[in-house]
Protein backbone atom coordinates (compact mmCIF):
# COMPACT_ATOMS: atom_id res chain seq x y z
CA UNK A 1 0.00 0.00 0.00
CA UNK A 2 1.45 2.97 -0.92
CA UNK A 3 1.97 5.55 1.86
CA UNK A 4 2.13 8.75 -0.60
CA UNK A 5 -0.46 9.54 -3.22
CA UNK A 6 -0.44 12.35 -6.21
CA UNK A 7 -3.07 14.77 -5.21
CA UNK A 8 -5.38 16.65 -7.95
CA UNK A 9 -4.79 20.07 -8.67
CA UNK A 10 -7.07 22.98 -7.12
CA UNK A 11 -7.75 23.88 -10.55
CA UNK A 12 -7.78 23.10 -13.95
CA UNK A 13 -4.66 22.56 -16.41
CA UNK A 14 -5.37 26.21 -18.09
CA UNK A 15 -6.22 28.06 -14.74
CA UNK A 16 -3.17 29.76 -14.55
CA UNK A 17 -2.60 30.94 -18.22
CA UNK A 18 -1.57 33.31 -19.59
CA UNK A 19 1.00 33.26 -16.94
CA UNK A 20 1.87 29.81 -16.87
CA UNK A 21 0.15 27.39 -20.20
CA UNK A 22 -1.95 24.12 -19.50
CA UNK A 23 0.40 22.15 -21.11
CA UNK A 24 3.29 22.89 -18.47
CA UNK A 25 0.71 22.24 -15.91
CA UNK A 26 -0.42 18.85 -16.98
CA UNK A 27 3.55 17.98 -17.50
CA UNK A 28 4.45 18.96 -14.20
CA UNK A 29 1.50 17.92 -12.03
CA UNK A 30 1.26 14.26 -14.25
CA UNK A 31 4.58 13.45 -15.06
CA UNK A 32 7.29 15.32 -13.37
CA UNK A 33 5.02 15.17 -9.49
CA UNK A 34 3.89 11.50 -9.93
CA UNK A 35 7.56 10.62 -10.28
CA UNK A 36 8.64 11.67 -7.13
CA UNK A 37 5.51 10.54 -5.88
CA UNK A 38 6.59 6.90 -7.00
CA UNK A 39 10.21 7.75 -6.28
CA UNK A 40 9.65 8.47 -2.48
CA UNK A 41 6.93 5.04 -2.30
CA UNK A 42 9.81 2.96 -3.52
CA UNK A 43 12.68 4.28 -1.41
CA UNK A 44 10.84 3.63 1.64
CA UNK A 45 9.78 -0.21 0.67
CA UNK A 46 13.59 -0.17 -0.16
CA UNK A 47 14.54 1.29 3.16
CA UNK A 48 11.42 -1.66 5.23
CA UNK A 49 13.19 -3.94 3.10
CA UNK A 50 17.00 -3.15 3.68
CA UNK A 51 16.43 -2.89 7.37
CA UNK A 52 14.50 -6.30 7.47
CA UNK A 53 16.97 -8.18 5.32
CA UNK A 54 20.35 -6.65 6.56
CA UNK A 55 20.85 -6.34 3.18
CA UNK A 56 21.89 -2.77 3.65
CA UNK A 57 25.05 -1.77 1.12
CA UNK A 58 22.56 0.70 -0.91
CA UNK A 59 21.44 2.57 2.40
CA UNK A 60 23.46 6.44 0.89
CA UNK A 61 21.93 5.49 -2.53
CA UNK A 62 18.20 4.75 -0.88
CA UNK A 63 18.30 8.12 1.70
CA UNK A 64 19.28 10.30 -1.52
CA UNK A 65 16.14 8.66 -3.31
CA UNK A 66 14.34 9.13 -0.68
CA UNK A 67 15.13 13.12 0.43
CA UNK A 68 14.97 14.12 -3.49
CA UNK A 69 11.79 12.47 -4.15
CA UNK A 70 9.96 12.99 -1.20
CA UNK A 71 11.10 16.47 -1.24
CA UNK A 72 10.09 16.76 -4.65
CA UNK A 73 6.92 15.74 -3.16
CA UNK A 74 6.09 17.94 -0.43
CA UNK A 75 7.19 21.06 -2.36
CA UNK A 76 4.95 20.57 -5.35
CA UNK A 77 2.01 19.67 -2.96
CA UNK A 78 2.35 23.18 -1.51
CA UNK A 79 3.38 25.31 -4.58
CA UNK A 80 0.25 24.22 -6.50
CA UNK A 81 -2.16 25.79 -3.38
CA UNK A 82 0.04 28.36 -3.90
CA UNK A 83 -1.04 29.58 -7.28
CA UNK A 84 -4.34 30.44 -8.07
CA UNK A 85 -6.39 31.11 -11.30
CA UNK A 86 -7.42 34.48 -9.31
CA UNK A 87 -5.34 36.83 -10.61
CA UNK A 88 -3.21 39.51 -8.65
CA UNK A 89 -3.44 39.10 -5.27
CA UNK A 90 -1.62 40.80 -2.52
CA UNK A 91 -0.49 40.17 1.23
CA UNK A 92 -2.91 40.94 3.49
CA UNK A 93 -3.02 41.66 7.31
CA UNK A 94 -0.55 39.97 9.36
CA UNK A 95 1.29 38.27 6.93
CA UNK A 96 1.93 41.42 4.77
CA UNK A 97 2.90 43.48 8.11
CA UNK A 98 5.31 40.31 8.78
CA UNK A 99 6.59 40.77 5.21
CA UNK A 100 6.90 44.21 6.04
CA UNK A 101 8.56 44.13 9.36
CA UNK A 102 11.58 42.03 7.31
CA UNK A 103 11.80 42.80 4.39
CA UNK A 104 10.56 46.88 4.53
CA UNK A 105 8.07 46.75 2.15
CA UNK A 106 6.16 43.98 -0.34
CA UNK A 107 8.35 46.03 -3.30
CA UNK A 108 11.40 45.18 -1.75
CA UNK A 109 10.61 41.66 -0.34
CA UNK A 110 10.13 41.07 -4.51
CA UNK A 111 12.96 42.92 -5.85
CA UNK A 112 15.16 40.32 -2.93
CA UNK A 113 13.09 37.54 -3.55
CA UNK A 114 13.55 38.19 -7.87
CA UNK A 115 17.29 38.44 -7.27
CA UNK A 116 17.25 35.16 -5.66
CA UNK A 117 15.61 33.42 -8.00
CA UNK A 118 18.07 34.66 -10.86
CA UNK A 119 20.52 33.64 -9.08
CA UNK A 120 19.78 29.65 -7.96
CA UNK A 121 22.49 27.75 -9.54
CA UNK A 122 20.95 24.82 -11.85
CA UNK A 123 17.84 23.34 -10.19
CA UNK A 124 16.17 24.58 -7.45
CA UNK A 125 13.42 27.01 -5.61
CA UNK A 126 13.17 30.03 -3.95
CA UNK A 127 11.06 29.79 -0.78
CA UNK A 128 9.32 32.19 1.79
CA UNK A 129 9.28 30.47 5.18
CA UNK A 130 8.72 30.68 8.92
CA UNK A 131 11.72 30.41 11.01
CA UNK A 132 10.07 28.55 14.33
CA UNK A 133 13.38 29.43 15.98
CA UNK A 134 13.35 33.00 15.54
CA UNK A 135 9.90 33.49 15.11
CA UNK A 136 10.40 35.20 11.94
CA UNK A 137 9.78 35.45 8.00
CA UNK A 138 13.36 34.43 6.22
CA UNK A 139 13.87 34.02 2.26
CA UNK A 140 15.83 30.46 1.18
CA UNK A 141 17.14 29.37 -1.96
CA UNK A 142 16.99 25.51 -1.83
CA UNK A 143 19.18 23.95 -4.37
CA UNK A 144 17.41 20.79 -6.02
CA UNK A 145 14.19 19.98 -3.96
CA UNK A 146 16.40 19.53 -0.63
CA UNK A 147 19.52 21.20 -0.26
CA UNK A 148 20.86 24.03 1.34
CA UNK A 149 18.00 24.24 4.41
CA UNK A 150 18.00 24.84 8.02
CA UNK A 151 15.07 22.19 9.73
CA UNK A 152 12.02 23.00 11.10
CA UNK A 153 11.46 25.69 8.83
CA UNK A 154 7.83 26.07 7.23
CA UNK A 155 7.43 26.90 3.61
CA UNK A 156 4.68 29.63 3.31
CA UNK A 157 4.93 30.28 -0.44
CA UNK A 158 7.39 28.74 -2.75
CA UNK A 159 8.87 28.64 -6.75
CA UNK A 160 9.95 25.73 -8.27
CA UNK A 161 12.88 27.39 -10.89
CA UNK A 162 13.51 24.27 -12.04
CA UNK A 163 13.39 24.49 -16.30
CA UNK A 164 10.53 21.70 -16.51
CA UNK A 165 8.53 24.93 -14.71
CA UNK A 166 8.57 27.00 -17.31
CA UNK A 167 10.82 26.16 -20.52
CA UNK A 168 7.71 25.53 -22.46
CA UNK A 169 6.74 29.26 -21.85
CA UNK A 170 9.57 31.02 -21.31
CA UNK A 171 12.59 29.20 -22.84
CA UNK A 172 15.43 30.19 -20.95
CA UNK A 173 14.46 33.64 -19.71
CA UNK A 174 13.88 32.57 -16.19
CA UNK A 175 13.51 36.19 -15.11
CA UNK A 176 10.41 36.97 -17.08
CA UNK A 177 8.64 33.48 -15.83
CA UNK A 178 9.68 35.22 -12.33
CA UNK A 179 7.78 38.39 -12.74
CA UNK A 180 4.51 36.35 -14.18
CA UNK A 181 4.30 34.25 -11.13
CA UNK A 182 3.60 37.14 -9.45
CA UNK A 183 0.42 37.84 -10.79
CA UNK A 184 -0.83 34.10 -9.89
CA UNK A 185 0.45 33.91 -6.50
CA UNK A 186 -2.11 33.00 -4.05
CA UNK A 187 -1.30 35.22 -1.01
CA UNK A 188 -4.64 33.94 0.89
CA UNK A 189 -3.46 30.41 1.01
CA UNK A 190 -0.48 31.64 2.17
CA UNK A 191 -1.71 33.71 4.85
CA UNK A 192 -3.68 30.86 6.01
CA UNK A 193 -0.17 28.39 6.13
CA UNK A 194 1.44 31.62 7.71
CA UNK A 195 -1.87 31.52 10.38
CA UNK A 196 -1.43 27.33 10.88
CA UNK A 197 2.50 27.18 10.90
CA UNK A 198 2.73 29.78 13.90
CA UNK A 199 0.37 27.81 15.85
CA UNK A 200 2.90 24.76 15.65
CA UNK A 201 4.13 23.62 18.84
CA UNK A 202 7.55 25.35 18.12
CA UNK A 203 9.45 23.59 21.43
CA UNK A 204 9.19 20.72 19.11
CA UNK A 205 9.94 22.52 16.43
CA UNK A 206 13.50 23.91 17.10
MN1 LIG B 1 8.69 20.94 -10.56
Amino acid sequence: MPIYTLPDLPYDYSALEPYVSGKIMELHHDKHHAAYVKGANQALEQIHDAAESGNTGAANMLEKNLAFNLAGHKNHTVFWNNMTGTKDEEPLGELKAAIEDQFGSFEGFQRYFEAMCAGIQGSGWAVLAWDSLGEKLITLQMYDHQGNLPLTVFPLVLLDLWEHAYYLDYLNVRADYVKSWWHIVNWEDASKRFDEVRNINTVLAK
